[in-house]
């Protein structure tokens, strides 16, 4: 039988809503999903690990990737750019695993356009006063940049409608557990098994 190319899942949301807290926990967790690395203009924030957070890039670096195609997608987001490496992602896929994007949702606009059949999942806040109260709550943004995020936040919060999939993060296990279902769902999707299963397909056809 013929092996399935991995899931490309794309997971998206207004900033501060932890999409960084939940891909950390599903990464902690056994699962057999891979993680893009992103690459970024913005300084690391104590703790952030180079190549384990983010690829930490000057500009004039990251123009250079965009320059020669090494990208799927980039953004510029409050200031900086934030990018996808195109080979990591190209590479898991093809050997048949799946990858787990985390990415603002200008960039899984673009995702959606070369990979239509990706997994689009938006983590949405339980409120906006939540939201906010995580943003100030986190102590590393100035004031001008909590009320710009909130600003992208509201805008952001506009294109739920683009998603396959909404999960609120009310609790981080709890949204690990609901991605896992969505993950485990697509997998079991008949149109994402038709290669695997042609001569059953075959059949279907006929009946
Ligand atoms: P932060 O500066 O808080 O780490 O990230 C800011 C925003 O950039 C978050 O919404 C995060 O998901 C997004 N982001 C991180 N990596 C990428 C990427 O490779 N592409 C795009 N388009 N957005 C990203």
């Amino acid at each position: 039988m013929k092996k399935e190319k991995g899931l490309l899942i794309v997971l998206s949301g207004p900033a501060g809503v932890g999409k960084g807290t939940v891909c950390g926990a599903l990464r902690k967790q056994d699962t057999d999903i891979q993680y893009s690395v992103s690459a970024t203009t913005r300084k690391p924030r104590e703790g952030e690990k180079h190549g384990v957070n983010y690829f930490f890039k000057t500009r004039d670096e990251f123009e250079a990737m965009i320059a020669t195609n090494g990208l799927l997608e980039w953004a510029e987001y409050v200031g900086n750019y934030y990018g996808t490496p195109m080979d990591y992602v190209q590479e898991t896929m093809e050997a048949g695993r799946d990858i787990i994007l985390e990415i603002e949702v200008q960039g899984a606009q673009k995702v959606r356009k070369a990979f239509p059949d990706g997994v689009f999942i938006f983590l949405a806040p339980p409120s906006l006063q939540e939201l906010r109260e995580r943003i100030v709550g986190r102590g590393t943004e100035t004031e001008d940049v909590i009320n710009e995020r909130m600003t992208v936040a509201r805008e952001e919060i506009e294109l739920m409608k683009m998603y396959d999939y909404v999960v609120e993060n009310d609790q981080v296990e709890h949204a690990v557990e609901r991605i896992k279902s969505i993950v485990t769902a697509e997998h079991c999707k008949r149109e994402r098994l038709i290669e695997k299963y042609k001569e059953l397909a075959e059949v279907e056809k006929e009946c």
